[in-house]
């Protein structure tokens, strides 16, 4: 079974098309979301279109809870309250309560979980996992869930980057293509999509071969 995880799509039509064109020719089983379909960019109900179309299961993220009016972007950035304020003018009242119903967590096909931000102290979309002390704390609440899993997709930052639990030791991994090891855990992010925040433009994302226990990054232009 192959998936493709995309995340951190906000609203970027252009984006979302050329990932999805380079998934479709990678001949995936499943493509699965990790939250912040929207926010910033102008295509939200036309990105959620594809996405409901396609099926894709998808967390919510912290620009989806704002956007849906489930909270109040009180913590965000100028740009990205102005986002929501806008997309909250634009979206047709299906965009809405489609994003108003998204989970915070998701286990799939009993294989992995998807998360938005962080999964400590509960599964959450607003912490940042962007230290290895947060991605220690993690960790901690991968090992504890009833999931059963050693390997959790995360989102939230636009970086991409794999960390490793093995034997105590947390490590992190850049490399564009990880081997897990069935005694390790993995919390994992493919970076953004729709918004590039590590220097290079490209839209980010990665395949996961749950046969082969391989992740690998891509790129697309
Ligand atoms: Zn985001």
């Amino acid at each position: 079974m192959r998936y493709a995880i995309v995340s951190d799509i906000h609203a970027n039509l252009e984006a979302l098309t050329a990932v999805l064109e380079t998934i479709d020719a990678e001949r995936v089983d499943k493509i699965v979301s990790l939250g912040d379909l929207v926010g910033y960019y102008t295509n939200p109900n036309e990105c959620l279109e594809i996405i409901r179309g396609r099926a894709i299961e998808s967390v919510a993220g912290n620009h989806d809870r704002a956007a849906s009016g489930l909270k109040e972007p009180t913590w965000f950035s100028d740009s990205a309250k102005r986002g929501i304020v806008w997309t909250r003018e634009h979206l047709t009242a299906e965009s809405t309560q489609f994003l108003a119903t998204l989970p915070l967590v998701k286990l799939i096909d009993q294989r992995f979980l998807i998360v938005h931000g962080a999964l400590h102290p509960q599964p959450n979309e607003d912490r940042y996992l962007a230290s290895r002390t947060e991605a220690n704390r993690s960790f901690g609440a991968l090992m504890r869930s009833d999931s059963n899993t050693n390997l959790c997709f995360f989102g939230h930052t636009h970086r991409r980057i794999a960390y490793e639990y093995l034997d105590g030791m947390l490590s992190e991994i850049a490399d564009e293509e990880v081997t897990l090891n069935p005694r390790a855990y993995y919390l994992v992010n493919p970076g953004s999509v729709g918004q590039s925040r590590d220097g290079d433009p490209r839209a980010s994302f990665l395949i996961f071969d749950a046969d082969e226990a391989a992740v690998r990054f891509q790129r697309v232009a």
